[in-house]
């Protein structure tokens, strides 16, 4: 068990390997996205991402969206929204199945949030967000700029990593591309990286110190709008103060015209009253007023019984007016005296504040973004807003305040719930509320502009810097295949006919190929001598072996063949003959008394017999079919087919004569003399045996008889069995 379960874990962890090293990535990635750096509204640096992009270098799309899953993760407890799962993950799918095809993963990544990641920001942005819709071009602008930050920084890990990534679990496969690629993608990727994040920290920066102009603006607005109308509700205080007095300490004052006279000198009220102790009005400004009035007493109004019953001077909340007109008001009311009684209030002196005045303090605008003002009294109230706000004035004034950004204070009102303001607040000494709010959409939009800049002008730059990277490619590129082209065109008839490189071509590259003309030349002229060299030894060699065969296959003394031959050939020769039908004969020739011949005359003498017998018996058997082989030492075997057993007889006897006639010189000392041979053959129809032995047994048999019946003999067995056709 333990033998069969090793292997079996082997295989388990080497396909468990790439999913594990997948979460150990995606890791990684969500580590360093949970430090992820605040950048601006809703958008932070998300350099973990990078992990993503090496995801989809390393691993084929499942993997690679198991790291995007795990990388993002951060995101969705900071966003409050799992959109990142969905664009993140398509992006991890994208470029790792467009990668897998074999392209750039910068440019797919470039292609997914151009056609796919970008556009589906945007409608998410625009379906789910309360914010205003100027936010989803906005966001899905910087979200763009991230994920080429990210993508670049990926693309450098990588880049630097190169060898490491060659790894066994790797699922992409490795890629061989041209120089010009290599040097557009590299180029691509640093430019990509320094202009995003040179135009991101500087449009940071900018927007930073923007925002806080436009906060110190809206602060500085308040603060001087707080102090006008302090200064404005004082003087009208006073205003109410003096007239006051006067009616309290004068002789004879008629009333009518001390109220006429301050109102005349005191244009920030709208109305001016005199109510008597019991609340009755009996006197008015403008005077028409007691005409046309709707009610006489004000005996139920807080501006009156604050001012008898307290006996001081009494600024009242936002109010809706009646007697006079139903306007909302704001009373400044005081109790005057009369006859030295300073005790109990004889009535009270009351001016309605024209808040219209407001608007004209609010008015003074520059700037160029509007600031809209809101006052509210203090019980939060509102006095004044701009009328372009559609709030109106008594209702109380609501609002949430949200998230701060670079030091921006920012609300939504409840009466605008799609518009964000930012916004400050100043508080008069009177406790009214002076808040200056700019729309934010329209910072915002100026944001926007300042992006589309960038993309644009980042869009720009790297076109050029394509164009560039690639032209400097194709100048190394180029003569480099020319070269390759020249080199291999060459052949030994145009050992001169290289053509010149072009001018531009860089000095290294002329010497390269000054270098590789050189070694072609020396190579091709090696190359021929080598050739010639090879010629002539496979010539020697093929001499040698057809001698070594010639030495294999034939008797080197006498020429004819030898045993070897035999047993090689006969089976041939003995089935081409049965095919044919036709008869075969085997002769064994034996020299007569040969040791005597070679004790008698040397051994010299002796083979000098064996090469002449052995040529006599050639010239007998002379068919090319016949073959004569040497047997024995002076033993001669012949096969001869296709003969009949007259020929065979009458050849014999012709050889026998031959031999015995023919006369051999001894050199030493000048003799004469002859020698015999006995032969014994048998002749059959080829088809009696295919056994060679069975044919010599017999002829072997016939020469015994001639030997024994005196040598000089011929010996023929007839075993035809059938007349030949
Ligand atoms: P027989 O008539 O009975 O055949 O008598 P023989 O002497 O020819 O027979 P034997 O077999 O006794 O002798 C053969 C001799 O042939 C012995 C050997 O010295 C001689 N011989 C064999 N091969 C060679 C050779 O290559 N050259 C020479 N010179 N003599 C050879
Ligand atoms: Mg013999
Ligand atoms: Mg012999």
């Amino acid at each position: 068990m333990q033998d069969v379960a090793v292997p079996n874990n082997r295989a388990i962890w080497h396909r468990l390997q790439p999913a594990l090293l997948a979460i150990l990535l995606g890791i990684i990635g969500a580590l360093v996205n949970s430090l992820s750096v605040p950048f601006l509204t809703n958008v932070e640096l998300i350099f973990g991402n990078a992990a993503i992009i090496i995801g989809a270098m390393l691993f084929r799309p499942p993997l690679a969206l198991l790291v995007a899953l795990i990388a993002v993760t951060p995101m969705y407890f900071y966003w409050g929204h799992p959109f990142g799962y969905l664009t993140f993950g398509l992006e991890a799918l994208v470029i790792s199945y467009l990668r897998s095809r074999g392209r750039y993963v910068l440019f797919a990544e470039l292609y997914y949030w151009l056609l796919i990641g970008m556009p589906l920001t945007a409608l998410l942005i625009w379906l789910t967000s309360n914010q205003p819709d100027v936010y989803w071009l906005f966001v899905s602008l910087k979200q763009g700029f991230n994920a080429a930050i990210y993508a670049t920084i990926g693309c450098i890990i990588a880049f630097i990593l190169d060898r490491r990534m060659d790894v066994s679990w790797r699922q992409q496969p490795r890629i061989k591309r041209k120089l010009s690629q290599q040097l557009v993608y590299a180029i691509i990727i640093v430019t990509t990286l320094a202009l995003i994040s040179a135009s991101l920290y500087i449009s940071r920066g900018l927007i930073v110190s923007s925002h806080q102009a436009t906060q110190s603006s809206l602060e500085n607005r308040a603060q001087k709008l707080a102090d006008s109308i302090h200064f404005f509700v004082n003087n009208q205080k006073s205003a109410i103060v003096i007239a006051a007095n006067w009616m309290s300490h004068g002789q004879n004052i008629d009333r009518q015209t001390v109220l006429e006279q301050t109102h005349l000198s005191y244009a920030g009220f709208l109305t001016m009253l005199v109510a008597d102790k019991s609340g009755e009005i009996v006197n008015a400004s403008p005077a028409s007023l007691m005409s046309s009035m709707t009610e006489s007493s004000v005996k139920d109004r807080d501006y009156f019984q604050q001012a008898i019953n307290n006996q001081s001077l009494f600024l009242s909340p936002v109010f809706l007016g009646r007697g006079f007109g139903r306007s909302v008001i704001i009373a400044i009311s005081a109790p005057y005296y009369q006859n030295n009684d300073f005790t109990t209030p004889a009535g009270i002196v009351e001016g309605s504040l024209d808040l219209s005045f407001l608007q004209i303090f609010t008015e003074t605008q520059s700037g160029i973004i509007p600031i809209k003002t809101i006052i509210t009294d203090q019980h939060n109230k509102i006095i004044y807003a701009d009328p372009t706000l559609n709030i109106e004035p008594l209702a109380e004034f609501q609002f949430d305040a949200i998230s701060n950004a670079a030091e921006q204070q920012r609300f939504i009102m409840s009466s605008m719930p799609n518009e964000v303001f930012a916004y400050a607040k100043k508080v008069t000494p009177a406790g009214w509320q002076v808040y200056t709010i700019i729309d934010f959409d329209l910072i915002i939009k100026a944001m926007e502009q300042e992006y589309l800049a960038i993309f644009v002008s980042l869009l720009f730059t790297l076109i050029m810097s394509a164009i560039v990277a690639f032209l400097f490619g194709q100048r190394i590129t180029k003569p480099l295949n020319f070269i390759i082209q020249q080199i291999n065109k060459f052949d030994n008839k145009a050992i001169d006919t290289f053509k010149p490189l072009r001018e531009s071509a860089a000095v290294e590259i002329n010497h390269l190929y000054q270098e590789l003309k050189r070694d072609k030349n020396m190579v091709e002229v090696h190359q021929k001598n080598l050739e010639q060299m090879v010629n002539e030894r496979t010539r020697a060699l093929n001499q040698a072996n057809e001698k070594l065969q010639e030495l294999a296959l034939n008797d080197g003394l006498t020429k004819v063949h030898n045993r070897r031959y035999l047993d090689n050939n006969f089976a041939y020769i003995q089935k081409t003959a049965q095919r044919n039908l036709a008869l075969m004969s085997v002769i064994i020739m034996d020299l007569d008394h040969f040791k005597r011949l070679n004790d008698n005359y040397g051994h010299l003498a002796g083979d000098e017999v064996l090469v002449k017998v052995a040529s006599l018996v050639s010239e007998e058997f002379s068919r090319e079919t016949d073959t004569i082989v040497r047997f024995g030492g002076e033993e001669f075997l012949v096969i001869a087919p296709y003969i009949t057993a007259a020929a065979l007889a009458k050849k014999l006897e012709n050889l026998r004569v031959k031999i015995a006639e023919t006369e051999f010189v001894d050199k030493d000392n000048q003799q004469i003399f002859r020698t015999s041979s006995s032969f014994g053959a048998i002749i059959a129809d080829a088809e009696f045996s295919e056994d060679l032995l069975k044919w010599v047994k017999v002829a072997d048999e016939c020469l015994y008889q001639a030997k024994n019946s005196g040598r000089n003999k011929v010996v023929i067995t007839d075993r035809i069995a059938r007349v030949a056709p």
